[in-house]
């Protein structure tokens, strides 16, 4: 029998974290840190694996404990002190990373253990971690001559403090403009729910009748149900110019200034490094390998999809001419009239499968199933301390009886929780001289909660969210590299963090999976065949329109950072309409300023990374193919993406962990296959 490891995971007290003392103790441990590190540079003449790299996981293990149940009591359970905490914390660590990465005495140390004999000791985690820690330490501008290192930083300033003007440009004038509805017929079409929205915006800036405005919950159901056309192309014109020169609103928050300079700082930043472009630059994190590669994969993308797109806005042309005798589509009517044909074809609403999907049902059908892949199984702890009466335990055992690691599960929408649904770290894996720390998961959603006479039932979009989140809690709970700087998902680039979730999803639309995790809460009967169908049926519906669109997002931005472009206002919109030409199946008008309200590659992490989206699906589809080939349940199958994907975590090169699993390089089939775009098997 093999030794069993001592097991040192702790979990959070999180009844015990108190607002008013987290920053002192925040400084404190930031403090120590830095002692600690300078001593380490100050002692050693010669550095080592032991004697450097892990110490300095140590701190930055203990420093993450201290701060993830934080982070995650600010997501779930926000109050004002908190809030308030939370951003004195989140600047104090900000600082303290940014030291650390463009410390370059600590870079010569990790390039002194790089060139050293002993680096061909090391086995190829440890050879990971040193060689991921170089390239960030280089990414952080570390290696630059003073009066570059200082022009990096300044860029780097520069950049932070554009970016988030953008974001409050968008969001100040999507504040901005509202229209205000007086005669209630002009909302005909729209749900009582949108309705009592509007009606509520209204009460609340002390209006009589209804207000829109241009926030999605308040916009969306305009385009989508409001019979009025003339309503909708005012709200899609407000709606698309927001943040621009154009439109009825202020112009005071135009962003196209500001674009201009964030591309040519972001080039300037690349360039400083050597690098070319800022795509790059930015590939340099990514599974992609160059900007060919990702052009050629939008490029072909398109090309496959873009006649079916064309068929398939056509048949929704004939629609609305056939059945409501409208013979000219513009673009505001495309999400109203496509909304009518889906009812028209499918005759199927989210809230027809709701009653067989019970939160209780499903999450057994999610545990059985995963038992069945993995071998593992998934048991309920009671009495550990949590933030919320409604959030569960669980622990995660392999078939030896090993316990892999742990996860909460807060799975219901309450005020004081961030919206939408996601997986965070709670604790990483370590496993170091016999003493190991398991790994912990929050998985997070926002779902209806139970009633008074029912339990809660989840939208079978609702029971795929959860699947999903569940597969980037298995990537993070069943890895077994020891070190946390590539366990689980840590180290994992961009563009493949989201194989595992989107694969997971795959067996949401399987009826033999459907019977596991599906049983009518008061009958106990399973979905029926004909509800099945008209749900298979519904999942592809303009499933090449919406891809299409995708791969245009992805190919404006990241042609708009690898190729070019002298960055002037109509330089960028010469792009957008070139790449719309090969993409859009409708050109939109010339008021169209979407690039100027595209935060996610203007502002967020997505710049030139666009295309990750797709390209992790094209991952997770085509590895999903091989249970397709082999039988959905198949428990070898099961076992072999346990060990070459889940259990890697990010200490190899994704690319090699999928050739390994599959026998081939990734194919794009299986994604057109699922999305209906082909029908060859
Ligand atoms: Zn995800």
């Amino acid at each position: 029998m093999t030794k069993q490891p001592k097991d040192s995971t702790v979990l959070p007290c999180f009844s015990r974290i108190d607002p008013h003392t987290i920053v002192s103790e925040l400084e404190v441990l930031i403090k120590g840190n830095i002692v600690k590190l300078n001593e380490i540079l100050e002692i050693n003449r010669e550095y080592n694996w032991e004697n450097l790299v892990m110490p300095l996981t140590e701190m930055d293990d203990i420093l993450g404990k201290f701060w993830s149940p934080i982070r995650h009591l600010h997501s779930v359970a926000d109050n004002d002190d908190l809030r308030k905490a939370y951003n004195l914390c989140l600047e104090l660590i900000t600082n303290y990373s940014t030291d650390i990465m463009q410390n370059h005495e600590l870079f010569l140390a990790y390039k002194n253990i790089a060139d050293s004999k002993n680096y061909l000791e090391l086995n190829h985690v440890q050879k990971k971690v040193i060689e991921n820690s170089l390239r960030e330490f280089r990414l952080s501008g570390v290696g630059l001559e003073q009066h570059a290192k200082d022009e990096f930083k300044k860029i780097v300033q520069e950049l932070s403090s554009l970016q988030s003007k953008l974001e409050e440009n968008v969001l100040d004038s999507t504040h901005d403009w509202t229209k205000h509805i007086t005669d209630l017929a002009l909302l005909n079409g729209l749900p009582e729910t949108a309705i009592d929205l509007a009606k509520q915006n209204a009460t609340e800036k002390d209006k009589p009748g209804w207000l829109i405005t241009l926030d999605f919950p308040s916009y969306y159901p305009v385009m989508q149900y409001a019979d009025d056309a003339s309503l909708r192309q005012e709200l899609y014109q407000a709606y698309i110019t927001r943040a621009s020169d154009q439109g009825p609103g202020s112009h005071q928050w135009d962003n196209s200034n500001l674009m201009e300079k964030i591309l040519k700082l972001r080039t300037a930043k690349a360039r400083l490094l050597g690098y070319n472009t800022y795509a790059e630059y930015s590939l340099a994190r990514k599974m992609a390998d160059t900007g060919e590669d990702v052009l050629s994969f939008l490029n072909d993308l398109a090309k496959r999809t873009i006649d079916i797109a064309k068929e398939e806005f056509q048949d929704l042309r004939e629609f609305a001419e056939s059945q409501y005798g409208h013979d000219n589509l513009n673009v505001w009517d495309v999400t109203y009239y496509s909304e009518k044909l889906r009812q028209h074809k499918f005759n199927f609403t989210q809230e027809e499968v709701k009653p067989y999907f019970p939160v209780s049902a499903v999450l057994s059908g999610l545990f059985n199933l995963v038992g069945r892949l993995y071998g593992i199984s998934v048991e309920e702890k009671n009495n550990v301390d949590v933030w919320h009466p409604d959030v569960r335990f669980f622990e995660i055992f392999d078939n030896q009886g090993n316990q892999r690691g742990g996860f909460y599960l807060d799975i219901y929408a309450r005020r004081q929780k961030r919206g939408g649904a996601w997986m965070d770290e709670c604790i990483v894996r370590k496993n170091v001289d016999d003493v190991l720390q398991q790994p912990i998961a929050y998985l997070n959603c926002n779902f209806t909660p139970p009633g008074d006479d029912r339990p809660s039932l989840l939208t079978h979009d609702d029971v795929t969210t959860l699947f999903h989140e569940f597969g980037h809690g298995l990537h993070h709970m069943l890895t077994l590299v020891d070190h946390p700087p590539v366990s689980g998902i840590n180290g994992v680039p961009w563009d493949a963090v989201e194989l595992p979730s989107h694969f997971m999803e795959n067996w949401c639309w399987e009826r033999q999976s459907l019977d596991l995790i599906g049983r009518h809460y008061k009958t106990d009967e399973t979905l029926p065949e004909e509800l099945f169908k008209k749900m298979l049926l519904a999942r592809n519906f303009q499933s090449a329109m919406q891809m299409v669109r995708q791969v245009e997002f992805g190919l404006f931005d990241f042609r708009l950072h690898y190729e070019e472009n002298d960055y002037t206002q109509q330089s960028i919109q010469q792009l957008l309409n070139e790449v719309r030409e090969k993409t859009s199946v409708i050109i939109p008008p010339d008021y169209n300023r979407f690039q100027n309200s595209f935060t996610h590659i203007f502002s967020g992490g997505y710049a030139a990374g666009y295309y990750s989206y797709k390209w992790a699906e094209v991952l997770s589809a085509d590895a999903y193919s091989k249970f397709e080939e082999n039988g959905i349940f198949d428990g070898n199958t099961g076992e072999e993406f346990l060990h070459t994907i889940l259990e890697q975590g990010g200490s190899r090169e994704p690319m090699d962990l999928f050739v390994e699993f599959r026998g081939r390089k990734p194919s794009i089939e299986p994604l057109l296959r699922h999305s209906g775009i082909t029908n060859t098997a």
